[in-house]
């Protein structure tokens, strides 16, 4: 058994034989249309948030891993445009979210309490430090699990001085207050993935939110999103800079053949003489009987001749 025919064998063993299909994966190439460009440049939101809360089910494009490796060799080797695809596709996703983000805060604002700027500012402070001390604790777990125990005991140290300044802020916001409206849970709405936060949630709930899959996932889609609108500009220009240096360089030719032509015309007009003009005469005559063998007309061809001798003069 070859390597190859060994490591399907065993994605069979692993998937079943019926995944993507080993028939659409003979017909299909990596630039068919049914294929998700996004899957090819590893940023389909399908893949990125399965198994999270927001799982998208299959994506209605064609995913494949082999596809994706066969895109990566010819991407090398000849410039491909599936950026444009990419971005269009991410772009409606995030543009989605983003409405539903608003869509929330618009239904928070309705239910919550009003508060006033002040006040809201106080919040503001607690959920950002809040925030803060998410995405530290899921670092130092990460850290953690990976072995580097050092690297996460300095980033729980920093986690604690973070601590100390959220119980101020938060002491803060307390006395902007009457007691009874604390005491209410605080929501916010997470501006990267449109989930709901509580101003009081515990550092284990920061810790999963900031940490977990559904966040990191749309900061992914977020970042990926950013990274192919700049590649999608560069290659552009690229492509702009590649068009107008031919352009120029078409122009320069055609300059010259045309400079080298008038050359050629004038010198010839200047060396005029009679033995040239005989010399010319017999050329024309050359002519005369190229046009009559073609248009097949005497009269015409007499005429033609006619007029190419005397522009010989
Ligand atoms: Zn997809
Ligand atoms: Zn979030």
């Amino acid at each position: 058994m070859s390597a190859q025919a060994q490591m399907r064998a065993l994605l069979d063993q692993l998937m079943g034989t019926a995944r993507d299909g080993d028939e659409t994966r003979q017909r299909v190439k990596f630039s068919d249309e049914r294929v998700c460009k996004s899957h090819l440049l590893n940023c389909c939101p399908h893949d990125i948030l399965s198994g999270t809360r927001m799982d998208l089910g299959e994506c209605t494009k064609i995913h494949d891993l082999a596809l994706r490796a066969d895109y990566e060799i010819a991407s090398k080797e000849r410039e491909l445009f599936f950026e444009l695809d990419a971005v269009d596709h991410l772009e409606s996703f995030i543009a989605e979210c983003d409405r539903r983000t608003e869509l929330a805060k618009k239904r928070l604002a309705e239910t919550q309490e009003e508060i006033s700027a002040e006040v809201a500012a106080k919040a503001e402070k607690v959920h950002e430090l809040n925030e803060e001390i998410g995405k530290l604790l899921a670092k130092a777990e990460q850290l953690g699990a990976e072995g580097n125990v050092d690297e996460a005991q300095k980033v729980l140290q920093e986690v604690e001085k973070v601590r100390t300044k959220k119980k101020d802020a938060e002491e803060e916001y307390r006395n902007s207050m009457p007691a009874s409206s604390f005491q209410q849970q605080k929501l916010r709405v997470c501006e990267v993935c449109s989930a709901y936060l509580g101003l009081h949630d515990n550092d284990r709930r920061l810790a999963d939110h900031f940490g977990g899959k559904l966040h990191l996932g749309f900061i992914q889609i977020r970042e990926k999103l950013d990274q192919l609108k700049k590649a999608v500009v560069d290659k552009q220009e690229k492509r702009n800079q590649e068009r107008l240096k031919r352009r120029e360089e078409r122009e320069k030719e055609e300059k010259m053949k045309k400079r080298s032509r008038s050359r050629d015309r004038r010198r010839r007009r200047s060396r005029s003489t009679s033995r040239d003009r005989r010399r010319s005469r017999s050329r024309s005559r050359d002519r005369r009987r190229r046009h009559r063998s073609r248009s097949g007309s005497r009269n015409r061809g007499h005429r033609h001749s006619h007029e190419h001798g005397s522009r010989h003069k």
